[in-house]
């Protein structure tokens, strides 16, 4: 089924066409019909499935129809979790809506950044916002917006807007909307939260889940290094060279880890930047601009860049140190291998983080190859797998290893018994 089929305007189709987007995803060939017809959505949808074009060209379409040439009232609002989410989707809208005529206005508001330009840019008005709720908050209380005219409400990422605490600033904007509206629900999980906020929020929704189908199932390649800690970076340095990459991300368990990584990767020439929380969010915009741009070949980055972040064309991504979650690994390496492309996930593993990948492997029924590479063999090797207990007292994939008194603590009740 093409796009021309779901009865899009033509300046629509044409940016559709400009993407070269051929056909819809799995994502977009369920939630188009429904959303087009204005019927409220309850959509499982990951990063990476087409989600956002899924939510765009219907918010767009029903602008286009309803409001030519009236005056900029805020009519659609798309709330996100994350500054680097609230800037990808509102590009992706600006350029979904670049043939429409007269031009749609779509702001793009989060946190982090000073408030002043952003409520000098909504004078004026705006029909489109992306916004994460706490900036919201603080222009409606700067008087800078209201949400009177809201016609469409899309929640994009809705179980990490509660993951990240935004609840509370959730009730408060859901309470300034009119109740007349189109409610765009998304969600890849549906904890207990999420699924109670659907039912007040939706009327009559349609449910769109979408299977991964093998076509659109990410295709990548996980692999699995065997390395001493000490000399993770020098191996680092050693496969970026020898292999060509050309972009790499690289996951630490640290901000400071982020900062030393990149800096002696850069002392070994190569172009790295650190990316995490601690960095401004001028420096942050800039580090992945440069990235996307191929000004920067590596970036060493937390947690912060697992979720969410769309970087076309990653061959690549490292765990340099492993998560600490199961669903951590996940996030991490659906960085790459996105849109049909193939990708590369390396993880780093040593004796000492060899029973936490197991764990890892375990839970998402895996079980990698340990590679080792010439000139980086490592010293220590982990202990075989059977030795290992099936669940460590500390509680599993999340914790850590045993201390040195959680042993002597096991000791003593092994005296005990
Ligand atoms: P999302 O799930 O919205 O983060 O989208 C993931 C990626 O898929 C983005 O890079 C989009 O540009 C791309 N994309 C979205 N729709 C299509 C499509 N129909 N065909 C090819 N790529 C697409």
């Amino acid at each position: 089924m093409p796009f021309s089929s779901f009865g899009l305007s033509s300046a629509l189709l044409r940016a559709v066409a400009d993407k070269a987007y051929s056909k819809p995803t799995p994502i977009q060939l369920a939630a188009l019909p429904p959303a087009l017809q204005g019927r409220d959505l309850l959509a499982t949808a990951q990063t990476g499935s087409g989600k956002t074009v899924a939510f765009a060209l219907p918010v767009l379409q029903r602008l286009e129809q309803a409001a030519p040439g009236t005056p900029r009232l805020l009519s659609a609002l798309i709330l996100v979790p994350t500054r680097e989410l609230a800037a990808q989707v509102g590009e992706e809208i600006r350029n979904l809506g670049a043939h429409l005529s007269p031009p749609l206005k779509v702001s793009i508001v989060f946190g982090g950044v000073s408030i002043n330009p952003q409520m000098m840019r909504l004078r004026g008005g705006t029909d489109i916002m992306v916004a994460t709720p706490g900036r919201l908050i603080d222009l409606i209380a700067h008087n800078a917006l209201t949400l009177a005219n809201v016609t469409t409400l899309v929640l994009d990422e809705a179980d990490r807007l509660f993951d990240l605490g935004f609840a509370e600033e959730l009730a408060r904007i859901l309470s300034l909307l009119p109740a007349q509206r189109q409610n765009l629900f998304f969600s890849a999980t549906f904890p207990p939260a999420v699924q109670a906020l659907a039912q007040t929020l939706l009327r009559d929704p349609v449910r769109v889940t979408v299977a991964s189908e093998p076509e659109s199932a990410p295709d990548i390649v996980q692999r699995v290094i065997e390395v001493d800690v000490a000399r993770r970076t020098q191996l680092l340095l050693h496969l970026i060279k020898q292999n060509h990459w050309s972009r790499v991300l690289v996951f630490v368990a640290t901000k400071h880890a982020a900062e030393m990584v990149a800096d002696k990767l850069r002392k070994g020439r190569i172009n790295a930047e650190p990316f995490h929380g601690n960095l401004s969010q001028g420096k942050r915009t800039q580090v992945l601009a440069d990235f996307k741009a191929s000004r920067l070949k590596v970036v060493i980055a937390t947690d912060v860049a697992a979720r969410g972040l769309d970087i076309a064309q990653l061959p690549v991504v490292v765990n340099y140190d492993l998560p600490r979650s199961a669903l951590d690994y996940t996030h991490r390496i659906g960085r790459t291998g996105r849109a049909g492309e193939r990708g590369i996930a390396l993880s780093f593993v040593s004796a000492d983080s060899d029973a936490h990948l197991r764990l890892i492997e375990k839970n998402h029924s895996l079980s990698l190859a340990r590679e080792q590479v010439d000139g980086f063999e490592p010293t220590s090797v982990a202990a075989p797998a059977a030795g290992l207990p099936e669940s460590p007292a500390n509680g599993g994939i999340k914790g850590r290893r045993p201390s040195k008194k959680d042993k002597l603590r096991a000791a003593a009740a092994q005296t005990q018994r």
